[in-house]
């Protein structure tokens, strides 16, 4: 569909015709259906396929966002990543990634990836100048993300995307943070974006699902690995999540809007050490951000004055975020990453990572801008 990705949100991948009239696609809760001459075992149609009127739908609803060839929905966003990644690379392969990680995919990587025999080095996503050090013989894939957690750092996207061409390596980005309505990496060169549709895509923090988009004969390769591993997303999740997608638009601009608010707001208090956001001027990436993104997303971090007594304090005496790890939902969620995401790090590593025990994350939500910043200021006072 050749609209704008407001209208795509709604109207891209929905069946022609609607199915019984149907406004809304129907659920196909059917394991499996009648056999219509499907010549191939990836083309029978039965739900660990990931191929249903469901999951078509979203595939092309998906695809259609990014610009992509084709696109792929998973069980979870992990299911993406590592599906993604074991498609790409097999035992004796090289993998680059860049060096901070959603702590998810660090362990995979770094605890699961040994065992299959693949190699793993890790560069500052913002030097691209040191990545050739890292290069070997047997290099296939570079691994990074759009905005990092919990700093809100954008890694040099286009020196990726340049040094995966120069090297014939397929280029990945977690796209999961800035969501399709912010950054659409197959517009920029990237050869496949990944999602963790739990977070934006859905944006009701009710569901867990991935994706993949990206260059065709990658997904279809993926498709054939996610038949064989299972992590199939089921039919009634893939409607939720196709409701969620429906919405990203209005969700996603007030939450770039108020996120952007808030930074400034948290910016401007004395009791503020510092705040981490794309979308500020005094961010160290902010010119990237700027020419490569349509907004710069919900998520912000930010340091109080005081010590990490004083951060809990502070994060109880709020009303309306609640502590709880995961993003990109229409409530606002707060969270100390050193007890959640980053817990898995010694303190030490924390450290080197920039990433100190009283940093606060907050992935900001659809409520009142207003209200939210009063909370905060009350929670401070
Ligand atoms: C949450 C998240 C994931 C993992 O997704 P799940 O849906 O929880 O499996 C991957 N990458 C990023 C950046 C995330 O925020």
């Amino acid at each position: 569909m050749n609209k704008r990705i407001e209208t795509k949100l709604v109207h891209g991948g929905e069946p022609r015709p609607r199915i019984a009239g149907s406004v809304s696609i129907p659920i196909f809760q059917s394991s499996t259906f009648e056999y219509a001459g499907e010549e191939g075992y990836h083309d029978i149609r039965y739900i660990r396929l990931n191929n249903t009127p469901n999951h078509l739908a979203l595939h092309e609803k998906l695809a259609g966002l990014e610009n992509g060839e084709a696109a792929l929905v998973t069980a979870s966003g992990m299911a993406a990543i590592s599906t993604a990644l074991l498609s790409l690379l097999s035992c004796g392969d090289h993998l680059l990634v860049q060096d901070c990680l959603y702590g998810g995919t660090h362990d995979l990587i770094t605890k699961d990836f040994p065992a299959f025999g693949i190699e793993v080095d890790f560069v500052d996503g913002n030097d691209p100048g040191s990545w050739r050090k890292r290069l070997k013989p047997n290099t296939k894939a570079f691994y990074v993300e759009t905005i990092s957690n919990p700093l809100l750092q954008v890694t040099d996207l286009k020196a990726v995307v340049g040094f995966a061409k120069e090297h014939n390596l397929v280029s990945l980005v977690d796209n999961t943070f800035a969501s399709p309505m912010n950054f659409r990496p197959p517009e920029w060169g990237f050869d496949l974006s990944l999602h963790s549709c739990t977070k934006y895509l859905n944006g009701h923090n009710d569901i867990v699902a991935g994706g993949v988009i990206g260059r065709a004969h990658l997904i279809e390769k993926i498709k054939h690995r996610l038949d064989h591993m299972g992590g199939t997303l089921d039919p009634h999740t893939c409607y939720l999540l196709h409701r969620g997608i429906k919405t990203l638009a209005v969700r996603m601009k007030h939450q770039n809007e108020s996120a952007l608010a808030i930074a400034n707001f948290l910016q401007a208090s004395s009791t503020v050490k510092r705040v981490n956001y794309p979308g500020l001027a005094s961010h160290p990436q902010h010119g990237r951000a700027q020419e490569l993104f349509d907004g710069f997303s919900g998520m912000l971090s930010f340091e109080l004055e005081g010590d990490v007594t004083d951060a809990d304090r502070f994060m109880r005496r709020t009303t309306l975020p609640i502590v709880a790890p995961s993003l990109g939902g229409v409530e606002t969620l707060i969270t100390r990453p050193a007890t959640t995401s980053h817990a898995g790090l010694s303190a030490d590593e924390r450290r080197q990572l920039g990433i100190s025990d009283n940093l606060i994350r907050v992935s900001v939500g659809i409520e009142n801008t207003e209200d939210l910043i009063e909370d905060l200021e009350r929670a401070m006072r």
